[in-house]
């Protein structure tokens, strides 16, 4: 009989997730029943926000239970179908999770044109990411022609759309970065005015000058030293849109919040700072705009994008730990299967 793998989650991390948090496992590859079909999994996302269901601490979606196979975007081929409308060779997008083969009711389940891009893209530039940074960025930070717009893990998936859409809004785009190499990437390949290695000790005072008119957006994604960095130069009446805080994920629950959070509150009262924390679902119904726009822009070659691949799913939490700790460049992959487009 066929097998398959799964990863699961064996116990809940304390601080940075370690290799024995999660178990590999072999299981027979599922047989679809009525109302079912299988796919086989060909690209797995990886995301910052598994760390959040790692751990079963109040959020806005429910942990992973232990045990239960690990949560994840994927691209896949149904292989067998019961479902209408999905027949064998679909390739569709869905929430197959760590797991070489997954059974789905079809609910939720997009299918995806393979002539129309790269199958990849569809988990990173014109999927969820994407539209992270496009509704984060158009719908709260609402940037205008000649405004600074910040945003950190600029190299990555979701802030490397950010400041290619500010550029097309006519917004100056200011990255920040871990190293000369992204550094360098940001500016050179997407395009953004300036990059700040957050790892440098002048990391606050080149910020500073890079923002020399101070800062009307700032995209969130990292918290912690490069937020305390940035809330000195935010201007009257900026716009935070809290996408992430990827700086935190792996802190212990006593390091988290803290002693800034007065300053936080006084630059908020003081500055009649918009400052919204939103998940990318709260914005659902702009898909049609985003897949619009951004399918466009991708096509006239105005977003770049770039990932960084693993080759098989038992390499998938190594993969994982090292996107926490910035070792990913672009877009984090897992090839769990041959893809044939
Ligand atoms: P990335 O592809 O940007 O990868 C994560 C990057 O975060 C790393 O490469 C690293 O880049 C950076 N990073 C890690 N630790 C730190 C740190 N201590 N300080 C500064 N930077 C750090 O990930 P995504 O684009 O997928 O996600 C970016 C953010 O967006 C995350 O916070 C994520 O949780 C959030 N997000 C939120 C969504 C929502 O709906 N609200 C949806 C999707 C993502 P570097 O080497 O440059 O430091």
């Amino acid at each position: 009989m066929a097998s398959a793998q799964r990863i699961v989650l064996a116990s809940r991390p304390v601080g940075e997730p370690r290799l024995d948090n999660f178990r590999l496992e072999e299981t027979p590859v599922p047989t679809p029943g009525p109302g079912q079909l299988l796919m086989r999994t060909i690209w797995l996302s990886l995301d910052p926000y598994m760390r959040g269901r790692m751990s079963d601490a109040a959020s806005y979606a429910a942990p992973v239970q232990i045990n239960d196979v690990m949560e994840g975007g994927t691209v896949g081929e149904v292989v067998a179908s019961n479902v209408d409308g999905f027949k064998a060779g679909d390739i569709v997008l869905g929430r197959g999770g760590w797991q070489t083969h997954a059974l789905s009711d079809g609910k939720g389940l997009r299918k995806i044109d393979a002539k129309a891009a790269p199958l990849s893209t569809a988990l990173g530039v014109l999927g969820m990411p994407g539209m992270t940074a496009y509704t984060g960025l158009l719908d709260i930070g609402q940037p205008k022609p000649g405004e600074t717009v910040v945003v950190a893990a600029a190299s990555g998936a979701v802030g490397s759309a950010v400041g290619q859409i500010a550029k097309i809004k006519g917004a100056r785009a200011i990255g920040i970065a871990g190293g000369t190499d992204k550094c360098r990437y940001v500016k050179d390949v997407l395009g953004f005015d300036d990059c700040i290695d957050h790892r440098s000790r002048s990391m606050a005072e080149d910020l500073k000058k890079a923002c020399s008119k101070g800062i009307d957006v700032y995209f969130e994604n990292v918290g912690g030293p490069v937020f305390e960095a940035v809330l000195p130069l935010l201007n009257m009446f900026a716009r935070v849109p809290v996408c992430g805080l990827i700086s935190q994920y792996n802190a212990f629950e006593e390091e988290k919040g803290g002693k800034s959070m007065n300053f936080l509150l006084r630059n908020a009262l003081v500055k009649s700072l918009t400052i919204r924390g939103f998940i990318v679902s709260n914005f659902a119904g702009r898909y049609p705009e985003f897949i619009a726009d951004m399918t466009k822009w991708f096509a006239e070659g105005k977003i770049k994008h770039r990932e960084t691949v693993v080759e098989g799913l038992p390499n998938a939490p190594k993969a994982f730990m090292g996107l926490l700790r910035g070792e990913n460049f672009g877009k984090q992959l897992v090839r769990v299967g041959p893809d044939k487009a």
